[in-house]
């Protein structure tokens, strides 16, 4: 890295991501188009709130939605959304937050799907009602939880939440005869990619994808495809204006340029191709680590079910734990970040998502470096 580069200037070592679009360490990568779209956005000024209309109907289009807005995240964009749930247009309610007696006010989450990202409906002052237990979900827990406190149901799509979960479908099937709002959680959620237009057409009123993962668009964006009425009413929850729960989570011109360029360009893609391509490096990660002793395994779907193959490598039995091979990986030159398996097994996984081709020899020396598994 040159020396006036910034990340030289203060001092902060990047590495090659071969673990995933974790948000700890940047999500993705932003592709020229992208940058370029941002800067363009930079240079002059225009109304927000058009700009924010016109890239929503333009995003709408392309991914086959009814409609679509930019969010400063897909965190946010759970934020927004269960507020429009529990406000709806009215401006009263609107600025009831988080004081919401009286007001629909209860999030549906099934218990297998609880966490972190509760907080990000916290602050909203919702009450969240938990159905089912760590031994499944029925039909009727969720059918005894629809109240008229309810505000809508919150489904986090993602591999580890949904073992225990009533299938989505259920769901819907369920929260229609109720008259509620069924928001899916699918910020990791691509490839495939009709997973953008996936949601809606099974039911779904809305959903939640975030920007700065697969679809490499800036990663303070997210965003929110879904029912007409319902995307507006999350508009006027979020910012520009300043009497909103949302206006902490403000989308700049440069975002929302910047996103829908990557979804323009995502959606261009020749995603087939992608596809062969992970395959080759799963498989070049296999062999070349199989030669050096590891025990390999091609795994698939991704770490949280999308349509993408990944190489896990087993320590069990080696001596070796995963854990130091991943802080010697990050700690030696070029730093490199592979993944750990979720289950806390002792296996660490190399993922094809973020690695480019030249990274590939790379990361495969470092591996030489660390000298061949008994
Ligand atoms: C990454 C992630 C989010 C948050 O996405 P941001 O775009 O970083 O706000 C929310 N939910 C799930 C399931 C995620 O994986």
């Amino acid at each position: 890295m040159e020396d006036n580069h910034i990340y030289s200037r203060l001092g902060i070592r990047p590495f090659i991501n071969a673990a995933d679009s974790y948000t700890t360490i940047g999500g993705s990568r932003m592709p020229p188009a992208v940058l370029e779209a941002m800067r363009q956005a930079a240079e002059h000024f225009v109304e927000l709130d058009v700009l924010h209309d016109r890239i929503g109907e333009r995003i709408a289009e392309l991914t086959r939605n009814e409609a679509a807005m930019v969010t400063s995240g897909a965190a946010a964009g759970l934020a927004l959304t269960v507020a429009a749930c529990i406000a709806g247009e009215d401006p009263a309610k609107r600025r009831a937050f988080p004081h919401l007696e009286g007001l629909r006010n209860e999030v549906i989450i099934h218990r297998c799907q609880r966490n972190g990202f509760d907080m990000t409906v916290a602050h909203l002052g919702v009450t969240i009602v938990e159905i089912g237990s760590e031994a499944g979900t029925t039909a009727r827990e969720l059918e005894d939880a629809i109240g008229p406190r309810t505000a809508c149901i919150l489904y986090f799509d993602t591999s580890a939440f949904i073992r225990k979960a009533l299938p989505l479908d259920e769901v819907v099937r369920i929260a229609r005869s109720k008259g509620t709002a069924v928001i899916v959680d699918a910020a990791a959620q691509l490839p495939p990619v009709h997973n953008l237009w996936r949601y809606t057409q099974r039911g779904v009123d809305l959903v939640i994808f975030s920007g700065g993962k697969t679809l490499m668009g800036p990663q303070s964006t997210g965003l929110i495809v879904g029912r007409k009425e319902l995307v507006l009413m999350c508009r006027l929850q979020a910012g520009p204006a300043s009497d909103t729960i949302g206006r902490p989570m403000k989308v700049g011109r440069e975002e929302m340029a910047g996103l829908y360029a990557a979804i323009e360009l995502y959606l261009k893609h020749d995603h087939e191709e992608i596809r062969s391509r992970h395959e080759r490096v799963v498989e070049t990660f296999c062999n070349e680590l199989a030669a050096l002793g590891y025990s390999t395994n091609r795994v698939y779907p991704g770490p949280t079910g999308q349509d993408y193959p990944y190489a896990m490598f087993d320590m069990r039995g080696t001596g070796r734990t995963a854990e130091s091979i991943m802080q010697r990986m990050k700690s030696g030159e070029p730093a490199v970040l592979i993944g750990l398996a979720r289950d806390g097994s002792n296996q660490f996984f190399l993922n094809p998502l973020h690695v480019k081709d030249d990274e590939i020899p790379i990361i495969i020396e470092r591996f030489r470096e660390l000298g061949p598994v008994e």
